[in-house]
């Protein structure tokens, strides 16, 4: 006859085992959808940016003496910085990652900094975050090749890291070029990092979401980076507004001109 006794012991720890690796990747789940949010940073509730007073904008800073600043032209400014070694990531990345699409695009859509994908492809937003980008611009009637997609880094942080801020130093000024060369008349920032490097603040994505943002005189929106609504499908419905207002502005802009 079976013993009970021999057996229920093993099956009790398996699954005290299954319960503590549900909490841990529950526990692991919720970090990161705060990180998403807030950042790395946590702060005394006190202190917390949420609390803080709205962002004033971006203070406008002159470019570099160096030969790519005098670029006119999104190619030219390509050939001329896509040897760049001025951070670390100039000797771990596989491909300098650009930007891609309308160079007379109306609607510039700004990430992060590449990922795998990018760094194989030289391309951004090619990986499944990418992919869902191409749907909601789909959704609000955009062609990928209409708007204009870029990033903050244009080289990939290693492990996907969060961009460092001397790598933002060095890095910045040349999507201020593209963006001088562009001139769009709405921009779109993807995540609370995209949005907090170019604002200069230190605001919540939430807090940033609230308000379409002034950016050297170009509307600035934000909302949720692709790959956090992989992460969490409940934030699929707040962007959608967010992309809808996005829509509704460029429609009335392009109403008035006519
Ligand atoms: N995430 C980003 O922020 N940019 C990319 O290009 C890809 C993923």
């Amino acid at each position: 006859m079976p013993d009970d006794r021999l057996s229920s012991p093993p099956n009790a720890d398996e699954s005290i085992s299954q319960e503590f690796v549900k909490l841990i990747s529950g526990a692991q789940q919720f970090l990161m959808q705060e990180q998403d949010l807030f950042g790395n940073i946590i702060y005394p509730s006190s202190e917390h940016p949420a609390g803080k007073k709205e962002s004033t904008g971006a203070v406008q800073t002159p470019y570099p003496a160096e030969a790519w600043a005098n670029t006119g032209a999104l190619p030219d400014l390509n050939t001329s910085i896509c040897e760049c070694q001025k951070c670390s990531l100039g000797s771990t990345r596989i491909k300098f990652v650009f930007g891609v699409g309308n160079p007379n695009a109306e609607v510039v859509l700004i990430g992060e900094a590449p990922g795998a994908d990018e760094d194989a492809q030289g391309e951004p937003f090619v990986g499944r975050a990418g992919q869902l980008l191409n749907k909601i611009l789909e959704a609000i009637h955009f062609k990928r090749e209409e708007v204009y997609i870029c990033n903050i880094l244009k080289c990939r942080p290693p492990g996907n890291r969060d961009p460092l801020p001397e790598e933002v130093e060095q890095c910045e000024p040349y999507l201020w070029k593209q963006l001088e060369i562009i001139k769009p008349k709405i921009i779109l920032c993807l995540g609370r990092i995209s949005a907090q490097v170019l604002l200069k603040t230190t605001d919540t994505l939430t807090k940033l979401r609230e308000n379409v943002h002034d950016y050297r005189g170009i509307p600035l929106i934000v909302t949720y980076h692709p790959a956090a609504l992989l992460r969490n499908p409940n934030w699929k419905r707040p962007a959608w507004e967010d992309v809808q207002k996005l829509r509704k502005m460029y429609d009335e802009m392009n109403a008035m001109k006519k």
